[in-house]
């Protein structure tokens, strides 16, 4: 929580961008996520106020000479004296290189995680030097925690660990309950997470943590997650939100807001006070008397004496749980409360400390030495914007950069190969980054050999890593339509599921036409519940990419093209707000990583089916949909390629929202095929395959009528072909030959059932 006035500081010297310094950035969101978790759930607060029995009747009396396990001497070798914590530090990235200096990024180093831990236990040593600055009345409540924090050695699963996790996600700019899909069980490991940046949903906070009574419900959200910019050298953040996980209010209470009412945190020696915003070591705050002149309290032992304390009449805004940026000391009273924690079994933090557990968890064992873990990211050399800069598309002949990740082990040497099957591309000894360029079309798979200074070696090799497509578009002048079907150029339509996880474009045997077709997976297969979330976190804020072929749209001889396709689509919520999936059609030309949005398309594009509370899957024909965009003349080049970005959204339990999308017969066309079929009343009619090379049916659906006419004329008018048919089961289906459409060029289908009337293209080629 000292973060800000750091910020600021360090703006001074420019090293932080300004976008960085954002002035509405809150020290700490502990308050309103625990609000948000008792209107979930009221019986937090019977736990809180369980709690506070205990903790009254664990201080019938005050010893302020003696606020900890023991006192005096140097205790450091007496395990007696000492709490000592087992903790995790999950690095949730998305390769965002770490600067030791700005504290900008988030793959953060192993050393610089490290040497924050032992920040953090100088404070909770009571080593920090500026105790040294406490105000003169609070010099003698100034307490030591006797709290020691150590990377655990030892996994969950038994297996030997530096005790920091690295996960790539974009939850990491997300950040929240949702991006603690990784947490190690709470009653052995205190759980910290850093991530890039938080949601708006947490109020754009630097940080936060849950008291034991809240987080006794959710141990899955249990423990400390806080901004990588704020694990900056000296920064109390850390320990001001472990002081929450160990039952430490903020001074002003917990239901309160600071500088608003005098409140209080059932801490004795914590002076009632409003709290201090972001003021810094200020007169005013350092002996802001506003709510405590006059402080007292008076104790009764067992043996009936009474003893009254008089407390500072000065509030104690040096205090590490206030938000001044003054902050120094834990008080003896709240060193007290953090230690009724450690022996209560609410949230099982009476289990963190216990000697077995140290065991198992390896915590006071030295951090071992281990293989290094392979790891790389590949993106476009000069850009960094998370939304443009991925790589794994390679343009033929341009240059992509790839950036040695490997971490658990000071690596000595990267060996670096690349291959599409045919071609072997090799680059040897470079450990931090290289750009490459690829002439050659194809798949690769992408290997690493790293050495470690003395764990020795270990290769991984990630499959299909990226793609390099063709370097000539597809001539287009005889009909070009994927199909997705077997034996089809497919596999030139890449698909990259950026964060491996559940949510993703995959190939699906729901075809319109033939069996296959292509699906965006956005049904969540995961039980969910506020209680029970989803494993890998809510899919809000994933992106997912389909690229094209490259085309050669000049060859479709006009001075129109019209990018068309078939979808099918349906929602898993009803409530429409929460529906916030988009599919955005971008393109690029001569082979540019520049990328033009051609539509953005919204629930009410890509949803056709409604509410489905099953994984989605179209059944009929009719269940799918036409939908044709014109390209702007820019686009129509000998080499262009499309590239389908697909957003899912999701509620605020973490539950996508959206349920599975499927496209198929994706075609390029001189003509304008995909005429919307929304039309009033009760009629839906379809014509497939259109395009179409030889017959081509029309699909009737109609609740209200039982006889439809069909009459398909010509570009000119004539009519070519007409049937009356019977509309049984409220569909039908006729067949218009391919010997009355044997004209290449556009027809149109009339359909006329009762008093409606609708109309559709028909492309023949
Ligand atoms: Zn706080």
């Amino acid at each position: 929580m000292i973060k800000r006035y750091l910020l600021v500081a360090a703006t001074t010297f420019s090293l932080v961008p300004t976008s960085h310094a954002q002035s509405q950035v809150k020290p700490c969101a502990a308050d309103e996520m625990r609000q948000k978790w008792v209107e979930k759930n009221p019986k937090i607060l019977e736990i809180e106020q369980e709690i506070e029995r205990q903790i009254k009747e664990g201080i019938k009396h005050i010893n302020l000479s003696t606020a900890s396990k023991k006192t005096a001497g140097d205790q450091t070798n007496n395990p007696d004296f000492w709490y000592d914590i087992p903790i995790v530090v999950h690095v949730v990235h998305d390769y965002n290189t770490y600067n030791t200096s700005t504290f900008i990024g988030d793959f953060v180093p192993d050393d610089f995680i490290y040497k924050a831990v032992r920040d953090w236990n100088i404070v909770f040593a009571k080593e920090n030097a500026d105790t040294a600055d406490v105000i003169e009345p609070f010099k003698k409540y100034i307490g030591n925690a006797h709290i020691r924090l150590h990377l655990a050695t030892v996994d969950p699963n038994g297996n030997p660990t530096k005790g920091i996790t690295r996960r790539r996600s974009y939850l990491t700019y997300t950040g929240g309950d949702q991006a603690k899909f990784d947490g190690w069980p709470r009653s052995s490991y205190m759980n910290i997470w850093f991530i890039n940046r938080m949601s708006d949903g947490h109020s754009s906070a630097a940080a936060y943590a849950y008291q034991p009574p809240t987080a006794a419900g959710i141990p899955m959200y249990d423990g400390v997650i806080a901004l990588a910019s704020y694990m900056n050298n000296g920064s109390k953040t850390l320990p001001h939100e472990l002081g929450h996980c160990l039952n430490l209010a903020h001074p002003w209470g917990n239901t309160n807001q600071p500088g608003v009412a005098c409140g209080d945190d059932n801490v004795d020696d914590t002076p009632p006070t409003k709290g201090h915003n972001t003021t810094g070591c200020t007169a005013a705050s350092i002996y802001d008397s506003s709510c405590a002149t006059n402080y007292f309290k008076i104790y009764t032992d067992s043996l009936g004496h009474i003893e009254l304390v008089n407390y500072p009449d000065t509030t104690n805004a040096q205090n590490l749980m206030d938000y001044t940026y003054c902050d120094k000391m834990f008080t003896k009273g709240q060193v007290q409360r953090m230690h009724l924690a450690l022996n209560s079994d609410v949230a099982d933090r009476n289990i963190l400390w216990d000697s077995t557990n140290l065991v198992m968890t390896g915590a006071k064992a030295p951090i071992p030495d281990l293989k290094p873990t392979p790891d790389f990211s590949v993106t476009l050399p000069g850009t960094s914007s998370y939304l443009t800069r991925n790589g794994n598309f390679a343009f033929p002949g341009r240059n992509v950069k790839f950036t040695n990740y490997s971490y658990n082990d000071t690596i000595e040497n990267v060996d670096w190969e690349f291959t599409n099957g045919s071609t072997v591309v090799t680059k040897a000894s470079v450990e931090t980054n290289f750009d490459q360029t690829f002439t050659e079309s194809g798949w690769y798979d992408v290997k690493m050999t790293v050495t470690g200074n003395n764990s020795g070696d270990t290769t991984r090799v990630w499959p299909k890593a990226m793609y390099v497509p063709d370097a000539t578009g597809v001539d287009l002048s005889a009909g070009y339509i994927q199909e997705f079907a077997d034996g089809s150029d497919r596999d030139k339509w890449a698909m990259f599921n950026y964060y491996n996880n559940d949510f993703k474009w995959q190939l699906s045997d729901h075809g319109i036409w033939d069996n296959k077709c292509i699906m965006y997976n956005g049904f969540d297969n995961r039980v969910l519940s506020a209680f029970n979330p989803p494993y890998t976190g809510t899919p809000e804020g994933d992106i997912d990419d389909l690229f094209s072929v490259p085309v050669d749209l000049t060859t479709l001889g006009g001075s129109e093209a019209y990018l068309t396709f078939f979808y099918s689509g349906a929602t898993r919520s009803s409530n429409s707000t929460d529906v916030r999936d988009t599919l955005q059609i971008e393109y690029s030309i001569n082979k540019s990583n520049t990328w033009t949005t051609l539509a953005k398309l919204g629930k009410a594009d890509i949803f056709n089916k409604g509410t489905v509370n099953v994984a989605y899957a179209p059944a009929f024909m009719s269940d799918w949909e036409m939908k044709g965009i014109k390209l702007p003349a820019a686009a129509i080049t000998p080499y262009t390629v499309f590239r389908f970005r697909y957003r899912p959204g999701a509620n605020l339990f973490g539950t996508s929202t959206g349920n599975n999308f499927y496209m198929d017969r994706v075609s390029f066309s001189p003509w304008n095929v995909g005429v919307a079929p929304v039309e009033a009343g009760t009629v839906s009619v379809m014509v497939v395959p259109n395009p179409t090379q030889g017959d081509a049916s029309v699909i009737i659906n109609d609740l209200g009528n039982s006889e439809a006419s069909i009459a398909v004329s010509d570009i000119t008018g004539k009519v070519v072909y007409n049937a009356e048919v019977a509309v049984s089961s409220n569909q039908a289906r006729v067949v218009i030959p391919a010997s009355a459409i044997s004209a290449k060029g556009m027809y149109l289908v009339n359909v006329k059932t009762g008093n409606q009337v609708a109309t559709r293209k028909l492309v023949v080629y």
